[in-house]
């Protein structure tokens, strides 16, 4: 009986040692891919271990930055082009352009897919933008065109200089290649792509059961294509825009009101987002964000301040290290969680990782001590 313990105990120690390294799982290995095009899409969902414990709830993100060229941007742009090669705008392997006006994680994943796919991208964005992703773009051989940050109907706006470029070629006689205007704002190729993909995974990972999703709004495509998709299956799941300080976006889902600016003698104006967050907060209404409102709950503001601890403390706690609107949108969980009361099923998105925010965001968020509780990330 010595034995048999002996081998129970061995069978035991197996099993546990099995289990304990999930990669020797086969059942958990992707498929064989060809293409970087095939990796995109069917990102993991992950359990914040750490919010989860401290408010009683279950808080999820969807890995986007888990996509070949590092942000949910991929499946935007794969849709665009794929469509513009449906319509014959775009032939592929051709040397054919792509244009778009972006301050980032969507020009990147254009100039990855047209390495792949066969075009040359080319991107306007503000000057503003961060150095890193700068030194990316240039290093996957985007053509790069600088704008000053200006107002929207400003000609040389970064959307309205990506128009003009792709204009220029196709009505260029000499000029053989045909040029498209990605045009992400408003292009309904953006939130549809979320309502067939992102949307429908999060369901399925869930297992069919979600109280919130959270999201913040950069052209508003991934929270307007995700909250359809999931308000079909139930219409009782409560949708949270997360908005960075300086956007418009929440005094619009709150008060109806766009301005973010009182001014002194009464009269409101637009201005810049002013904040470290980068990719969302906007003071226009855009088609993807306009597909969004009807489905809206609630929008939480999130303070630069709060954004910067929760990245910190995600990264220390957790092992997550992720860029700026995964944090507000973790901020906004706890907000909700707290407010809703434990039990509840919370997924965000963590569209890209703190590597892509190093210089602005990360500068200041590393700042923060490691021993950060949450209750001073929310104050
Ligand atoms: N986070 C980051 C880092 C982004 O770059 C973007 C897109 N600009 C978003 C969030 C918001 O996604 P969407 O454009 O679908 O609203």
């Amino acid at each position: 009986s010595i034995v048999s313990a002996l081998i129970i105990l061995r069978e035991l120690h197996r099993q546990l040692s099995q289990s304990n390294n999930s990669s020797t799982k086969l059942t958990s290995l992707p498929p064989r891919s060809r293409g970087v095009e095939s990796l995109i899409g069917n990102t993991p969902l992950i359990e914040i271990k750490s919010l989860s414990k401290l408010t009683g709830c279950k808080i999820y993100a969807k890995l986007e930055l888990a996509n070949p060229a590092g942000s949910a941007k991929d499946r935007v742009a794969l849709a665009i082009i794929r469509a513009n090669e449906k319509l014959g705008h775009l032939r592929p392997h051709s040397g054919d352009v792509i244009f778009e006006g972006t301050s980032g994680s969507t020009g990147i994943s254009f100039a990855v897919l047209a390495n792949a796919l066969g075009y040359d991208a080319h991107i306007c964005l503000p000057d503003d933008t961060s150095p890193e992703k700068l030194q990316l773009l240039k290093s996957l051989g985007a053509t790069i065109h600088p704008v000053k940050p200006a107002s929207i109907v400003d000609p040389q706006q970064y959307t309205n200089a990506a128009r003009c470029g792709s204009q220029q070629i196709n009505e260029d006689p000499n000029d053989r290649r045909r040029a498209i205007f990605a045009d992400q704002f408003e292009n309904d190729f953006n939130w549809r792509i979320h309502y067939e993909t992102t949307g429908p995974e999060i369901w399925r990972q869930m297992e069919q059961d979600v109280d919130v999703f959270i999201n913040g709004s950069g052209t508003g495509g991934t929270i307007a294509g995700v909250s359809k998709y999931l308000h079909e299956q139930n219409r009782e799941i409560k949708i949270i825009l997360a908005d960075p300080q300086g956007s418009g976006l929440a005094n619009r889902v709150n008060y109806g009101v766009m301005y973010d600016t009182v001014e002194k003698e009464g009269t409101r104006r637009r201005h810049q987002v002013d904040t470290l967050v980068e990719g969302i907060g906007l003071n226009r209404l855009t088609w993807n964000f306009k597909q969004a409102e009807a489905h809206i709950t609630e929008a939480i503001r999130v303070s630069d301040n709060q954004a910067l601890r929760m990245a910190k403390f995600l990264c220390i706690n957790d092992g997550l290290f992720w860029g700026s609107s995964a944090a507000i949108n973790c901020v906004a969980a706890v907000k909700t969680a707290l407010k809703n009361g434990p039990g509840q099923k919370i997924v965000v998105i963590a569209c890209d990782s703190g590597a892509r925010h190093l210089s602005k965001f990360w500068k200041s968020a590393a700042e923060v001590p490691n021993d950060i509780t949450l209750d001073e990330v929310l104050q």
